[in-house]
């Protein structure tokens, strides 16, 4: 028996092995297999079953030479044929291969692969050392490191020479007896954990029968018995020996006198949200009910609908709605929720209608929490799954119905590694193979996804009013510059601002307080030099965080202390410029030092349960102001806020990115309609420097639409989707001539094309150096009219990347190309 494997390598083709006699039983299509694969070990999996082997599709004339495979790892599937057709659009609309797409179904750490290792013999590495002419040449580099150790692993030799181009020449090394090779296989980082259980042996009435004796002769025992039988359930054996104050050989002489009996047992490892809300029964509002009978119409065919509701219009209910209905017919159910903050108040609503029939993913689980939930999930434990991006991809059967919420949130793109995918789009993908109905929903819908519900390819439904007659809150704009000049500030901070959130504390309402950026100032310069303080491997400026006084790079994370003094020319007039969310919180505390103050930002919530915790006392009311990054923007539906401060709208609108005005305006309207969703009536306040910009009249106005065209007209000037298909190809090295060279040879590859795909020159990234690499992009596109479904614009991609692949001097460099990049930096 054969089996075709991919791997979740950057190799198109899958590779033929065969399957040991022992393990032919076991092997299906749609598990994974352990196999060896050059001189490594990896994870790959079954795409494919047969006795014989095609050779005009395999290539292979001598069956002697196919491997075998290792192991396997699933008893279970986990992707049917369906699912492998999705995969296969997947890596050809995203254009990386078969095995990095399907790598998106496993959880992280439950791959087993091997680490090679170098075993140098020093004596004889020292001596080709010194036979080196070039002291400064990479082998004389990577001599000098086996000279050291004995024992390397090749990661960690690539990193301490700075290079990955070792194998070559540790080949030849190996050829001359100056090293050996070694593969170690490290298993799995996460396996099901076990534990040992202590249950009766014998009937009940037997043990007492048993117990006047035992307890003379052993009174520790006596204790075991009664506590086991004290419950009708078995006991993890530590849990009795430490409530019981008894050694493990008392335990052992119960079950060598067959009165009881130890066995393993799975433990589940399941994560407990501490957010709570009190479970509401609520009766549909006459829109809310409108919008479930339009979904009903789908009668669960494929259909993609965008759900367009203000902030506060009861969108999550009509979910609750359309799952439940989708469940009643036998279905099952994805949810996608953006990153981090929405997912406690929003998965606690969907816990108290749907218990456990629920399994919920996000961020803060463990590695053992999110692989016990996930194979609960393989074995039909759970019907509806909720989390972040990777959560469409989990293997939940007889799908039924793909909600994305907020479906124009930017963290549905994973943009930091292969596949870049769009898990909305991804999500319209997979309920067409399912063919269910996917549902979009947005209190500020992406232009994309409005551009197509009004050219008819998606529904559009509508929830044009917020629950209870509820107001949208009434938005005022406060042109800092004006009110300088006027002396009407104080610091960051407007006196209309702090005048109405000093309202709010007298009356005891809530305030959200928004800037988007985390840290304290987010730069330091020089006065008398003028000199930037920047990362030292990226081209952006270094912020100070005052809790440690430290200055940190938010790219690559480097950080050092404060100088005291200019690096360039020594002055000690170092000026601390632009504001983060820890100063917006230190000058609220200076104004209002009675209000309890809290922080949302990634640095504030990386404690486990943190984030849960202040949403709880916020909602308790133990907080008065919640001051936040976009986190703070989020979902948060909180009754008792009514006024929502934004300190400088501007610092997104700045972005030289074609989105800049689009993510202003729905950022603006999302942490605006935190205020007012209730019979309070809500306020926002909007300080700018830039209160020309058009979109702060459509924010203020609560005119989406209006927006809408506005943005329209501009996205067809600038030639940008949804009129054309974008896609970016970044090259980059730590060498900047290389990486130039690499960029400009690609670029000459595309040019083939240029008839029908428009290419940019190979540009510097505005972020030009980022953790050491130089940047250099192209953007390819084409127009929509030319090219409906992208082929056009894939087919040249694919080709320049063959071609550059052979033929390039520099294909050693780093070349990502993302299809429908949500940023152009
Ligand atoms: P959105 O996501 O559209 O901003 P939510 O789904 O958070 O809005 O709903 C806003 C608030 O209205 C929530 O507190 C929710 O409990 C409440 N709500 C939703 N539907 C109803 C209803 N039919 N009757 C009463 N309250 C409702
Ligand atoms: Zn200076
Ligand atoms: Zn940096």
């Amino acid at each position: 028996m054969y089996a075709q494997i991919v791997f979740p390598l950057p190799f198109r083709n899958s590779f033929t092995y065969s399957v040991p006699r022992h393990l032919e039983k076991d092997v299906k299509i749609g598990a994974r297999v352990v196999a060896p694969f050059g001189r490594r070990v990896l994870t790959g999996f079954v795409i494919a079953l047969g006795e014989s082997i095609d050779e005009n599709s395999t290539g292979i004339t001598d069956k002697s030479k196919i491997k075998a495979l290792s192991d396997i790892l699933d008893d279970e599937p986990i992707f049917d044929s369906k699912t492998l057709e999705f995969f296969k659009w997947m890596s050809d609309y995203y254009l990386c291969s078969l095995g990095e797409a399907l790598k998106t179904i496993v959880p992280y750490g439950t791959d087993v692969e091997s680490k090679r290792k170098i075993v140098s013999d020093r004596e004889i590495c020292r001596s080709l050392l010194i036979g080196e002419k070039n002291k400064n040449s990479l082998r004389a580099k990577i001599l000098s490191a086996l000279a050291e150790k004995e024992l390397i692993n090749i990661s960690y030799l690539q990193k301490i020479i700075k290079n990955k181009n070792v194998y070559s020449i540790l080949k030849d090394l190996e050829s001359r007896g100056a090293i050996t090779i070694l593969n170690e296989i490290e298993d799995a980082k996460v396996r099901v954990k076990k534990a040992r259980y202590v249950k009766l042996a014998l009937p009940r009435d037997a043990v007492y029968d048993l117990m006047p004796e035992i307890e003379r002769a052993a009174p520790k025992q006596l204790l075991i018995l009664l506590e086991l039988l004290s419950s009708a359930e078995d006991k993890p054996a530590a849990e009795i020996l430490k409530k019981t104050g008894s050694s493990s050989s008392a335990l052992n002489s119960l079950v060598s006198k067959g009165i009881v009996e130890i066995y393993e047992k799975e433990i589940e490892r399941t994560f407990k949200e501490n957010y709570s809300e009190e479970k509401k029964i609520l009766a549909l509002s006459a829109n809310q009910q409108k919008a479930v009978e339009a979904l009903k119409n789908s009668s669960g065919r494929f259909d993609v609908f965008l759900l367009y509701g203000v902030t506060g219009s009861g969108k999550t209910q009509v979910y609750i709605e359309i799952a439940d209905e989708t469940l009643k017919n036998g279905k099952n159910v994805i949810i996608l929720v953006p990153e981090i903050s929405l997912t406690p108040q929003i998965t606690t609503r969907f816990y108290n209608k749907f218990n456990d029939k629920i399994a919920v993913f996000h961020s803060r689980m463990s590695l053992g929490e999110r692989y016990d939930t996930w194979r609960g999930i393989l074995s039909g434990k759970y019907k509806i799954v909720i989390g972040p991006r990777s959560a469409l991809f989990v293997p939940l059967k007889n799908i039924g119905l793909i909600v994305v919420d907020e479906e124009h949130d930017q963290s549905y793109k994973q943009s930091d590694m292969t596949p870049k995918y769009n898990a909305r789009d991804a999500a319209v993908m997979l309920a067409k193979f399912n063919d269910c109905p996917v549902v979009l929903g947005s209190a500020t819908p992406s232009i994309e996804s409005m551009y197509n519900a009004r050219n008819g390819k998606y529904k559009l439904i509508e929830l044009p009013e917020r629950i209870d007659n509820a107001k949208l809150p009434e938005i005022r704009l406060v042109d800092v510059t004006i009110e300088k000049k006027k002396k009407k500030m104080e610091g960051i901070f407007s006196n209309l601002l702090l005048d109405e959130i000093g309202k709010r504390l007298e009356k005891k309402e809530n305030v959200i307080i928004l800037q988007n950026r985390r840290g304290f100032a987010t730069q330091v310069y020089c006065d008398d030099c003028g000199e930037v303080i920047t990362c030292t491997d990226c081209t952006v400026s270094m912020v100070h965080h005052i809790s440690k006084n430290i200055l940190q790079c938010h790219y690559c994370g480097n950080s050092m202390p404060v100088p005291k003094a200019c690096p360039v020319c020594g002055s000690v007039s170092l000026k601390f410029f632009g504001t983060g969310t820890q100063r917006v919180e230190d000058e609220l505390a200076f104004y209002f030092p009675n209000a309890k103050i809290e922080r949302i930002d990634s640095d504030s919530i990386s404690r486990k349960g943190a984030l849960s915790e202040i949403l709880n006392d916020f909602r308790n009311g133990r907080i008065d102001i919640l001051v936040g990054t976009q986190m703070v923007s989020k979902g948060l539906d909180f009754s008792n806020v009514t006024l929502v401060g934004v300190v400088s709208a501007e610092t997104s609108l700045w972005i030289p990115d074609f989105r800049a005005d689009e993510r202003t305006f729905q950022l603006l309207t999302q942490v605006s309609g935190r205020a007012g969703r209730s019979d309070k009536k809500g306020e926002v306040i909007i300080q700018t420097q830039n209160s020309k910009n058009f979109i702060f009249r459509k924010v203020i106005e609560n005119d989406y639409y209006g927006f809408y065209d506005e943005e329209l007209k501009l996205r067809r000037k600038g030639e940008y989707p949804p009129f054309t298909r974008i896609a970016l190809v970044e090259i980059k090295d730590k060498n900047e001539r290389k990486a130039r060279a690499a960029a400009n040879d690609f670029h000459k590859y595309l040019t083939k094309h240029k008839k029908v795909v428009n290419i940019s020159p190979p540009n510097e990234a505005i972020i030009y150096k980022i953790k050491g690499f130089y940047r250099y992009q192209i953007l390819v596109r084409s127009f929509r009219n030319l090219d409906p479904a992208g082929r056009l614009l894939r087919t040249a991609l694919f080709d320049a990347l063959t071609e550059f692949n052979r033929l390039s001097r520099h294909k050693n460099i780093t070349l990502i190309v993302d299809i429908d990049p949500q940023s152009i930096l």
